[in-house]
């Protein structure tokens, strides 16, 4: 998509720092870093919000989760515990429109989120 941030990291017209690349998704740090490990996992698929999910994105969501959850295992973050996160419209705070799974970590999270 022509103004979407996140299809110009995917297309490389903005730098990121990338830590995984497939066919299907990307993977790079947070620019604003909210943990010691902040990490965005998207897919290559322009999907605005989860709102906007369907049936034939199932594989392409199981696949977010796993990248991110072997990213933690990476990182060593795994057993301590990190947390995933995908924010949906204003209230929840989601300012880019192409759906991305936070995983963050390395530190001890709050309960209920802010
Ligand atoms: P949201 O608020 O939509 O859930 O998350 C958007 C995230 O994208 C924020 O955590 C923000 O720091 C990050 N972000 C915004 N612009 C850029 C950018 O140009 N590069 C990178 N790497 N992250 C960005
Ligand atoms: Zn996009």
């Amino acid at each position: 998509m022509q103004d979407c941030l996140f299809c110009k990291i995917i297309q490389k017209k903005i730098p990121a720092r990338i830590i995984h690349e497939d066919d299907d998704l990307l993977a790079f740090e947070d620019i604003n870093p909210q943990a010691p490990v902040h990490i965005l996992v998207i897919p290559k698929k322009h999907i605005p919000t989860s709102l906007d999910i369907g049936p034939q994105d199932h594989a392409l969501v199981g696949k977010l989760f796993q990248a991110a959850a072997a990213i933690a295992t990476e990182r060593g973050i795994a057993e301590r515990g990190f947390r995933l996160v995908m924010n949906t419209n204003a209230e929840a705070g989601q300012t880019v429109f192409h759906i991305h799974l936070h995983m963050l970590g390395g530190r001890l999270m709050q309960w209920p989120p802010g």
